[in-house]
């Protein structure tokens, strides 16, 4: 099969690539359409110690059974997946906290992943999508599961609901552009969305019912946000969560560029500041995100951008030189 393979630092190749052999209580699926993810992206530039060349990456992934070991599908399913491969009987697992799981492994990292023709995991990673929906749609499942998950956990922290709450997401990538689609669903008001890149930010202006700012120009005031979502992960960007926030409001913390830097510990000291982390998704988010999806909760995603799998090095090539509007690129075998 043809696969798109990572060489080596910011380079990606169209390759022949083994076809995935079927093992016991897998499922081989036929990629219809992935996802090029921010964590590729980090890998390309050289910079995941995780990721290393030779590998097929690709977590984002939307598909049709094609052979089955397993008794819960059958060969011509439409399916996504949960990336995360965990083990079922660790305390994690067993709460449902699957996305912590002590021995868990994941696709297009520890294994082959979603940038190729074909694609073997495990049935238990598998999840069922509706027949009518569509691939370029159910794609979008994984990304915007990382946003269920992490709205879900600030939402247990704020002393007010969400909708009453000033929020701030800081950066237009997918996950930004997810994040702010979802809170504006869910009936928040007051959705301030910071972009650095002016293309993203006329991107953003056409499909998103928020207010764009860009911050280098507008910097968002001091403590004036309730809830302020980091969906870039720099030290600046950190700096700007905390600056924005008023006291005891939360920051989530999502993106994770610089992976270590001062913050202002007084700051969330004395204002009592709510600082989350968070890690991908349960299994119980992915099958609330494909519900989610599939009921346009995340309105029409005009702002994704479909390119075939062939041309996938110069996709990478394009997102490496941010020359590109598209916050979200779809590769399509
Ligand atoms: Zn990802
Ligand atoms: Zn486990």
């Amino acid at each position: 099969m043809k696969a798109l393979v990572y060489k080596k630092p910011e380079l990606m190749a169209l390759e022949d690539y083994p076809d995935p052999v079927l093992a016991s209580g897998e499922v081989i699926i036929k990629i219809e359409s992935s996802g090029i993810c921010g964590s590729d992206m980090h890998a390309y530039f050289g910079h995941d110690p995780r990721r290393m060349p030779g590998l097929v990456m690709g977590h984002e992934v939307s598909g049709v059974i094609h052979q089955s070991a397993s008794p819960l599908y059958k060969p011509g399913k439409k399916v996504t997946v949960d990336p995360l491969i965990t083990c079922g009987f660790c305390s994690y697992c067993r709460t449902g906290r699957d996305n912590l799981c002590e021995n868990r492994t994941m696709i297009g990292m520890n294994r082959p992943g979603a940038y190729a023709e074909y694609m073997a995991i495990p049935a238990a990673s598998v999840v069922p999508i509706p027949e009518d929906m569509p691939h370029r749609v159910a794609v979008l499942t994984e990304p915007a599961a990382t946003v269920v998950h992490a709205l879900s956990i600030s939402e247990a922290r704020m002393h007010r609901p969400v909708q009453e709450q000033q929020v701030l997401v800081i950066g237009g990538g997918a996950i930004g552009m997810l994040m702010a689609l979802l809170l504006t669903s869910r009936g928040v008001r007051h959705v301030d969305l910071a972009e650095t890149n002016a293309l993203r930010r006329v991107s953003a202006a056409e499909h998103l019912p928020a207010r764009i700012i860009d911050p280098v120009d507008t910097p968002p005031a001091e403590s004036s946000y309730n809830f302020v979502v980091d969906a870039v992960g720099r030290k600046v960007t950190r700096d700007m969560a905390i600056q924005a926030l008023k006291p005891n409001g939360v920051l989530m913390h999502m993106g994770l560029q610089d992976w270590s830097s001062e913050v202002d510990m007084r700051k969330i000291t004395l204002a009592e500041l709510i600082v989350l982390g968070t890690y991908t998704y349960s299994y119980a988010d992915i099958q609330a995100t494909v519900q989610a999806l599939h009921d346009q909760v995340f309105g029409d995603l005009g702002w994704v951008e479909y390119q075939p799998l062939a041309d996938g090095p110069g996709a990478f090539a394009m997102l490496a030189r941010h020359k590109i509007r598209a916050a979200k690129i779809v590769l399509q075998p």
